[in-house]
């Protein structure tokens, strides 16, 4: 198996287009084509962690943070990033990072991961991204159904869990010298794959057919965005949910803002620095607001409105660790743990650089 057809399934779940701006995930050493003997999955693909791969014989590292962030000029091994891309790259090991694009879905997300641990319902993305555009194309009503077929077999017409969404409405198109019965489909799409659907469209149309507009709508992606919302089954008090959370997610230190006298039933969540969403936790009427990175000052934005809670960076993540190694060996039971040819493995290793006493 190769690395791309791993990394093609994981972004088929977390597609590379809806990573943040300043983010870095994708491969970042290694060849696409390369054959895999084996997987470490981890948060962090420190020097720690390309050491545990290569005594495990494994030729790809996969993290949630991408190790590069920015471009690299010199490899002189004077941090911990050029010493660990130095060492991968003399060990031949791949790294490859699935950051915020895995941040921002809505199934087998890192939120999802987390309100599943905490026992959220009802959930749903807390700021959702407007990542769709518009396709409107012209077919002759013999065609129309067929090209229709292939928009949606192409992923166009979806918007979160509906599928083959379409509008049609016949008329006439004209030329000089002719007219005939046209019928204009509409689908919705979302905007990374533009590209590939006008690539069909000059496929399945002639040139003379090969008329269409895209547009950019404000429509958001309830499927896409950052931070997830959600409720409790049932409400309880802030401190007992605060207890609840301690253990739910296997942490020993939460940093928490003033508790209200009330019970508290929604919850907002978000792995990693989500201090950026307070403001929609807030337009969310949520309650307690889980997140992590969070400074002196910034706690007084809660303000009465809601209750911030830091679990810590690493410990809000951690278990995207299993999040995808079970996304891996499902789909590649090869290398599932179950046989006795395991190649996948989480790591080993507590990359988190922060400690408590
Ligand atoms: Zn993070």
């Amino acid at each position: 198996m190769t690395i791309k057809e791993i990394t093609n399934y994981l972004e088929m779940i977390a597609p590379g287009a809806f990573q943040e701006g300043y983010d870095n995930s994708g491969l970042i050493v290694g060849r696409p084509e390369m054959e895999v003997t084996g997987v470490v999955v981890c948060l962090d693909s420190t020097e720690h962690v390309i050491d545990e791969a290569i005594a495990k014989k494994c030729n790809l590292v996969i993290a949630h943070h991408p190790i590069v962030f920015k471009g690299l000029k010199r490899f002189n091994g004077r941090n911990y990033v050029e010493r660990t891309i130095i060492k991968a790259i003399k060990n031949d090991i791949a790294i490859y990072a699935i950051h915020t694009n895995l941040d921002n879905v809505f199934r087998k997300g890192v939120n999802t991961k987390i309100a599943e641990r905490i026992g959220l319902v009802n959930t749903q993305i807390l700021a959702p991204k407007q990542n769709l555009l518009k396709l409107f194309c012209f077919v002759s009503t013999d065609k129309s159904d067929v090209l229709r077929a292939k928009l949606f077999e192409a992923k166009a017409g979806v918007v979160g869990e509906t599928t083959d969404l379409s509008y049609a409405s016949l008329g006439v198109g004209t030329q000089k010298g002719s007219g005939s019965g046209q019928v204009k489909l509409e689908v919705i799409f979302e905007a990374h794959r533009k590209n590939q659907l006008i690539r069909l469209l000059q496929e399945n149309l002639s040139p003379d057919e090969l008329v269409y507009d895209i547009v950019k709508i404000e429509n958001q992606n309830p499927h896409v965005g950052s931070g997830m919302v959600g409720d409790l089954a049932k409400a309880m008090s802030p401190l007992s949910f605060l207890k609840k959370l301690k253990e739910s997610m296997r942490i020993d230190c939460i940093k928490y803002t003033r508790l209200p006298d009330k019970n508290v039933k929604r919850i907002a969540v978000c792995g990693g620095s989500g201090g950026f969403l307070l403001r929609h936790a807030i337009s969310a009427k949520a309650d307690v607001f889980i997140t992590a990175d969070y400074k002196y000052h910034e706690y007084f934005d809660a303000d009465g409105q809601i209750v911030i809670a830091d679990i810590g960076h690493y410990e809000s993540e951690q278990f995207t660790i299993n999040l995808i190694f079970d996304i891996l060996s499902k789909k590649f039971p090869t290398f599932a743990p179950a046989s006795a040819e395991s190649r996948l493995f989480k790591t080993e290793i507590n990359t988190n650089p922060v400690n408590y006493l």
